[in-house]
């Protein structure tokens, strides 16, 4: 048994040409979950190897844009690829109920081409959508999840996810800058992904929209100190603000380093970190 994360985006709100929008697939067991779902998701699913019908499960961290905007795509694609009605479990924070039944609405007309056009689909998308918030618990495919509040503040509310299979764990936060929830999340965790900015770089861009960033997000250092506080094996950055510039993994990589004693993992997408 292991479990494994893949980072299907590794970009930021920004678009990259080699970077999809942020996504992270967890595979624990039988469970194969996705966490957001960024620009391009469905691409990088692929690549990873996995279509939206082999998904237990989608997670969502909280509703900014660059997190759900494919979501239409896996929901599409899901009900397309399927030969019967078979849910798509989406599981988010409050609002989330409303966002996805407006990417319905978004696909009504596409639903009412296909339905007319396919003789045996007779059906709309089935989605069966999960509010949580913290503290909750679940099962996906025999893998436990509980919930756990994250501060993205003025974005509320925002959750990580805590996925667990014979005694590993790896633990997903979304955007957010260090708390008390935040340490819950990762406590002990083998596998710790964590979205982040390099302020020091943010700071020197002349643009003022793009220094609000630093409010709420996690810097490397910042992952780090939460790494090393909670006891995490392996951490692993994505999201990366700004785009890492060509050759400089290692410096992002030796600046987590600096604050965490475990294994820091930095990388393009698909970049896979493994546990057990
Ligand atoms: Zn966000
Ligand atoms: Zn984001």
């Amino acid at each position: 048994m292991s479990v494994s994360v893949t980072l299907l985006g590794t970009g930021s709100p920004l678009p990259s040409p080699d970077r999809a929008g942020p996504a992270t697939l967890v595979r624990a067991g039988e469970a194969t979950v996705l966490v957001d779902c960024g620009r391009g998701v469905v691409m990088r699913l692929a690549a990873a190897g996995v279509v939206p019908i082999g998904l237990s499960a989608v997670l969502l961290t909280h509703l900014h844009s660059d997190h759900i905007t494919d979501l239409n795509d896996v929901v599409t694609t899901h009900w397309v690829m399927t030969a019967e009605p078979v849910p798509l479990r989406i599981v988010g924070p409050p609002g989330t109920r409303q966002v996805v039944e407006a990417v319905l609405a978004m696909l009504t007309f596409d639903q009412r081409y296909r339905i007319a056009h396919h003789d045996d689909l007779g059906y709309p998308p089935a989605v069966e959508v999960v509010e949580v918030g913290p503290g909750d618990a679940f099962d996906v495919a025999g893998a436990s999840v509980t919930v756990h509040e994250t501060d993205h503040r003025p974005v509320t509310p925002t959750v990580g996810y805590r996925i667990e299979r014979d005694g590993l764990v790896a633990a997903v936060a979304g955007d957010t800058v260090p708390c008390a929830g935040l340490d819950d999340l990762c406590a002990g965790a083998d596998l710790y992904v964590q979205t982040v900015i390099r302020a020091d770089l943010v700071r020197q861009l002349p643009n003022r929209r793009i220094q609000d960033i630093c409010d709420y997000h996690s810097t490397v250092e910042q992952a780090a100190e939460t790494a090393e506080r909670a006891g995490v094996r392996t951490l692993v950055l994505t999201h990366y603000v700004p785009p890492i510039a060509p050759g400089a993994e290692e410096e992002w990589r030796a600046l987590a380093a600096s604050r965490f004693g475990g294994e820091v993992v930095v990388g393009p997408d698909l970049t896979t970190a493994t546990a057990g």
